[in-house]
């Protein structure tokens, strides 16, 4: 039965002509297929959607997004959709003239396209999944060094998009650090190719990096460049419990003035989050002191196969000992008890997943104020919600805290009006950041969570310079409408 015989409503046109486009079986419109793609992973949020549809190429990508553009209808772009702050869900993103937002994914879009380890670059296709990306680096004697507890499932165009951080930075920085390119289909269909996988380009303004951290709303990200590094030959990584939030700050200077550089990770969990991941993921085993009020996972890295770095860090470790300022530390003696500490790191978010509501913040501080922010955020919070119990993993060299006051499940089924609740104690956390320098989203974004912090903690001039900006790409708000701004 053909269209023209039977008129159909614009939306079912844009179905008809995305079939048409991309093939039927890379249009999904039954609830049962579209189901995965309209839940964020924690099932928090719920979206709605006309259609998700995989394209397999960037050509693909722009004949989509015209016919989306054409039709009026919004598109949210999705990654591994693992995002924290409900960025990829198409929540609220249905138009005035009534249709829900097509959900645009670039999972058939995952081939490393190039890697050069001469001049340490790597060209993916946006849908590749990071641990692939890194996979692709190592093959090749180098690091792509951005790792993070999704690694597994989120997307290289996912981790550009929220500029997500992870427990390499202090080392070798943010997403932002380690783009060096970008191929982008714009909202109206063109693409932009600033595929260029220089270091040095000083012509005018650098556009890649509206996009990176952009969560979506510029355009479709098809294809990245990044910078690798050498690949380390030595890791020397140790478990240490400590007492107080202060120790573990002692303990952070002196490793910055005795191993520099060679600081790979300095991760934070208190006893609450230790807890939680002995509790709910079985295969965990803590090294040693489980009743430990703080842990603090530290590794150091080196290129040089000959370094010492067990040495040094025993050297560290004894000084930081004789100071007082360490309960225990145990360290890992092969690659197997390093995966194992780090499998305890990999493992909060799942655990806090199941261990109650937590109301999870991404703040950060300056690094020499995070001992002040921990004891005000939890003073602030607990003096209006005595019952909150709260959980902290930091990425603790960056500044960056997880504070996540936790309610149980019986006490959250309990609250009148949870949402309400829920705004109110991250606002509480939030004012303590702000009143210390500091930001409400240092890595996971804004997305759909975080948009009236937005409005409420950023200053009207840099609102409206934000909002010039996604109205000059995208004047229509097609992209990823209600997150990052309210428009
Ligand atoms: C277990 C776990 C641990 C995590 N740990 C960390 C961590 O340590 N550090 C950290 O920073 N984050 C962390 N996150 C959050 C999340 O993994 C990151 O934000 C990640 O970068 C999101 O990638 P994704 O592919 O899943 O993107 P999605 O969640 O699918 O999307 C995120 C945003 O990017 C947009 N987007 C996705 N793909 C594209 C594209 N191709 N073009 C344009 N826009 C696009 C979406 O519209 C959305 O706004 C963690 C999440 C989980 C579940």
């Amino acid at each position: 039965m053909s269209a023209e015989s039977h008129p159909l409503s614009p939306p079912l046109d844009l179905v008809d002509q995305l079939r048409r486009l991309l093939g039927a079986a890379h249009v999904l419109t039954e609830a049962q297929d579209v189901a995965p793609f309209v839940e964020d992973w924690r099932g928090r949020y719920r979206g709605e959607v006309l259609a998700v549809v995989h394209p397999a190429t960037t050509h693909e990508v722009a004949a989509v997004v015209r016919a989306c553009a054409q039709a009026s209808v919004s598109i949210v772009p999705q990654g591994g959709h693992t995002s924290m702050v409900g960025g990829a869900t198409p929540v609220g993103a249905r138009r005035d003239n009534g249709t829900a937002p097509v959900v645009v994914t670039l999972r058939r879009m995952n081939r490393i396209r190039e890697v050069d380890a001469v001049g340490n670059t790597l060209i993916a296709e946006a849908g590749c999944v990071l641990q692939t990306l890194q996979e692709a680096a190592d093959a090749h004697g180098r690091l792509y060094p951005v790792t993070l507890g999704a690694e597994g499932s989120c997307q290289i165009g996912g981790n550009v998009s929220t500029n997500a951080g992870g427990t390499g930075v202090l080392k070798y920085g943010n997403t932002r650090e380690q783009v060096l390119g970008l191929e982008v289909v714009l909202p109206d269909g063109r693409i932009w190719d600033g595929l260029r996988a220089l270091r040095k380009d000083n012509t005018g303004y650098n556009l890649k990096h509206l996009f990176i951290g952009g969560e979506g709303t510029l355009g479709l990200v098809t294809a990245v460049a990044v910078r690798l590094h050498p690949k380390p030959a030595r890791t020397a990584t140790a478990w240490l419990t400590l007492d107080n939030v202060e120790n573990t700050l002692a303990c952070l200077a002196e490793f910055q003035s005795i191993a520099g550089d060679r600081i790979a990770g300095y991760e934070l969990l208190n006893q609450a989050q230790l807890q939680a991941v002995l509790t709910h993921c079985p295969d965990v085993r803590l090294p040693t002191d489980p009743e430990a009020p703080y842990a603090v996972l530290v590794e150091l890295s080196d290129t040089y196969i000959k370094a010492d770095l067990d040495g040094l860090l025993q050297d560290v470790l004894s000084g930081l000992s004789e100071r007082g300022l360490l309960r225990d530390a145990a360290l890992a003696a092969n690659e197997s008890q390093r995966a194992a500490f780090w499998h305890i790191r990999h493992s909060i978010s799942e655990s806090n997943r199941k261990a109650g509501m937590g109301l999870s913040t991404d703040v950060a501080v300056p690094v020499k104020s995070l001992a002040v922010f921990i004891d005000q955020a939890r003073r602030a919070v607990q003096d209006r919600w005595p019952e909150l119990e709260i959980v902290l993993a930091a990425h603790m060299g960056d500044g960056n805290v997880h504070f996540i006051p936790r309610f149980s499940f019986e006490q959250w089924a309990r609250l009148p009006n949870p949402g309400a609740t829920a705004d109110a104690v991250r606002a509480t956390v939030h004012d303590v950041a702000i009143s210390l320098g500091g930001t409400f989203s240092a890595e996971h974004g804004v997305g759909h969570v975080l948009v009236d912090e937005l409005v409420r903690l950023r200053a009207p001039l840099e609102l409206e310079l934000m909002q010039r900006i996604r109205t000059a790409f995208d004047p229509q708000g097609m992209m990823n409408p209600g997150k990052l701004l309210r428009c």
